[in-house]
């Protein structure tokens, strides 16, 4: 921007300040920046890339450019996959809000099943995914999201979002549609069950709280109370993302950690205590 330097975590921030994005800092690299100007250094031997396929799924925002690709264009590509992959009949396909919205579109346009207004984000509340006391997840959900009945009495609903965590959430959702007037809820999630915690920086549960790795997809389905449930393949999902899979980390879905860690090493910090509930993510 003029004759300054601009790093941030994503694009978007770039936007706001009128700054024109140039390129990624790669993975092993030191961007420096001082009076001398811009310099790159490599100091770490060349291993591959292992990029968080999750950015493309709910991390980043929709109008980031993440190596290359929107993450909006890359999420439809998503949802359009998931369309293929598990096609339902129903009358109309809604989002989980936010991340949720653009998968759903893919699905609309592949499925042909219109897309509308289902579930409305209350946006001043706080995020839950990683909210540790069980009560306060019991209240987020209920206030950060409202449905709507005009759109959803008596029809088939086809209701998508990112990821199923604990299912709690998921679970309140489904309860939350169908009190709607709802007739069907058809879940559908644009990423495989996550079955591994990330060790790598994103506080995710233990592996015994989430749902993916103690129970089946039919058992979830049941647990979440869905008509169906439809989860996007590995295989999917590392295509709809649109660039080489073998330069993506996928641990959390496959427990194939590209960086090994001693099993001692393995127990979470978490990141917030009880005294700070409102932490970075959701569900
Ligand atoms: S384990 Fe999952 S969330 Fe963590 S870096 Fe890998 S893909 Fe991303």
């Amino acid at each position: 921007m003029g004759d300054a330097w601009i790093l941030a975590s994503e694009t978007c921030a770039f936007d706001l300040l009128e700054a024109r994005f140039v390129r990624d800092v790669e993975p092993g690299e030191i961007v420096l920046i001082d009076s001398q100007g811009v310099r790159s250094l490599r100091p770490f031997p060349q291993t591959a890339p292992a990029l968080c396929v999750f950015e493309y799924v709910y991390f980043s925002r929709p109008d980031s450019t993440l190596w290359g690709r929107n993450v909006h264009q890359a999420r439809k590509e998503l949802g359009r996959q998931l369309a293929r992959e598990h096609p339902v009949v129903a009358d109309l396909v809604i989002a989980v809000p936010d991340s949720g919205v653009g998968a759903a579109l893919g699905f609309s346009e592949a499925s042909g099943i219109p897309y509308d207004l289902g579930l409305i984000r209350n946006h001043y509340v706080g995020r839950t995914f990683i909210e540790p006391r069980q009560q306060i997840r019991h209240f987020g959900v209920k206030v950060k999201l409202n449905p709507m009945r005009e759109t959803l009495e008596d029809r088939r609903v086809v209701v998508i979002d990112d990821s199923i965590v604990r299912g709690t959430t998921s679970r309140k959702i489904v309860r939350m549609i169908r009190q709607a007037g709802a007739r069907e809820v058809h879940v559908r999630i644009s990423s495989p069950p996550i079955q591994w915690p990330c060790y790598y920086g994103i506080d995710t549960p233990t592996r015994k709280e989430l749902i993916g790795s103690t129970h089946r997809v039919e058992e979830i389905r049941r647990f979440i109370q869905a008509d169906s449930l439809g989860y996007l393949s590995l295989e999917g999902m590392l295509k709809a993302s649109g660039s080489d899979p073998s330069r993506f980390c996928h641990a959390c879905f496959t427990g194939g950690y590209r960086v090994p860690f001693r099993q001692d090493d393995s127990s979470q910090l978490p990141l917030f205590d009880d005294a700070t509930p409102h932490g970075p993510s959701h569900l």
